[in-house]
């Protein structure tokens, strides 16, 4: 089996692949510069072939990735910080990057399915008159972003521009399955807040993605405050990666599947950092907010039911996710 993973040097992309050579599958693994793939060919041999392609919006950008191939994770998509245009940092990369992967697969007969990784991001509405927390309502996977591409192009902010750009690109993606008859199916992962171990190539704090660098920054006290916490529900990069897993292999799969754990916003990351990591010399750094309190109260739920039914999800402790990054992060920290 061949599988293609766009996005091969991101954080989900790499906890996926991982999980896919260790069940003995081929990978093509594109990503859009030179810097992470000696790194990725070093870590995985002969098992990955590496397709450079700048520009993911251009088209038949996966056309020769998807060549041979049996299956398609869609991975890659903007997730940054700061940007200046949403249009063609956020929106324009996520809707056409999704086409594009699409569009490829429908060129290769032997693909059966595409996985795309969507985000609880394309089924909380940022706006909602109640605001982003929404207390008291419980999203499932009928709900759907309202924002509009009109909307997010004119906003500065990352809520709106981030989770429109996901609503965008998933959407455009369940309307080419509906366009004509295809050789192959979609199922899409729409995960929370996401942490863990991290094993794509980096050597930097920098280089970290978005999310496991905010618990990066709280240990390298460049954080006086707890952080604003956008989505109050988190979930383990393992986790994420068995829902793509059973995405692709169970016969179950269908439709989109909210991936969420437990609430988890930082005063309660602080308090686990405390609680687990007592000795270590970076906790000084670390703001301590009002231990034992919750930095939110009240806020929406995530009804995680079809991917316990369907994908067979055994979620856990949430609490691991911090205590793994933290244990890697810091032995990391020292050597970068
Ligand atoms: P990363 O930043 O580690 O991965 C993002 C990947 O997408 C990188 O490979 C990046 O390549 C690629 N990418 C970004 N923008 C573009 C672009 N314009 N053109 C081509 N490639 C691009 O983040 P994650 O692994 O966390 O995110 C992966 C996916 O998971 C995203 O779709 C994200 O929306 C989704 N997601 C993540 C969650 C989380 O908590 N981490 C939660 C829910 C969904 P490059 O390195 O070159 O920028």
């Amino acid at each position: 089996q061949t599988v293609l993973v766009t996005g091969a040097n991101g954080f989900y992309a790499a906890a996926i692949m991982d999980r896919l050579v260790k069940d003995g599958i081929t990978i093509h693994g594109t990503v859009r510069s030179q810097r992470a793939v000696e790194a990725l060919e070093t870590k995985y041999g002969k098992q990955i072939k590496i397709f450079i392609v700048p520009d993911i919006c251009a088209e038949n950008a996966f056309h020769d990735a998807v060549k041979g191939v049996d299956a398609v994770f869609h991975v890659a998509s903007p997730f940054i910080d700061t940007f200046s245009n949403a249009r063609a940092e956020f929106l324009d990369p996520a809707m056409k990057g999704a086409l594009s992967a699409l569009e490829a697969a429908a060129t290769e007969p032997k693909v059966k399915r595409v996985v795309m990784t969507s985000s609880c991001a394309a089924i909380v509405n940022p706006l909602h008159s109640s605001g982003f927390h929404r207390p008291g309502y419980t999203y499932t996977e009928a709900d759907w972003n309202p924002l509009t591409y009109e909307e997010a192009s004119e906003r500065t902010d990352f809520d709106p521009v981030y989770t429109a750009s996901k609503k965008l690109a998933e959407e455009a993606a369940w309307n080419f399955m509906k366009e004509s008859k295809r050789h192959f199916d979609l199922v899409c992962i729409n995960p929370c807040h996401t942490w863990g171990f991290y094993t794509q190539p980096v050597s930097s704090a920098s280089q970290l993605n978005k999310t496991n660098a905010e618990l990066a920054r709280l240990i390298d006290g460049e954080e006086k405050d707890l952080p604003y916490c956008h989505m109050p529900w988190a979930v383990r990069i393992e986790n994420v990666v068995d829902a793509h897993i059973q995405a692709l292999y169970n016969p179950k799969a269908n439709g989109r599947y909210i991936i969420a754990n437990q609430p988890l916003d930082f005063q309660q990351i602080v308090d686990i950092m405390v609680k687990r990591f007592p000795e270590a010399d970076w906790l000084e750094n670390v703001p301590k907010g009002k231990p034992g309190t919750r930095q939110l109260t009240e806020f929406f739920s995530l009804d995680n039911s079809r991917s316990i039914r369907d994908l067979g999800l055994n979620y856990g402790p949430v609490e691991q996710c911090i205590v793994d990054f933290c244990t890697q992060y810091q032995v990391d920290r020292k050597k970068w």
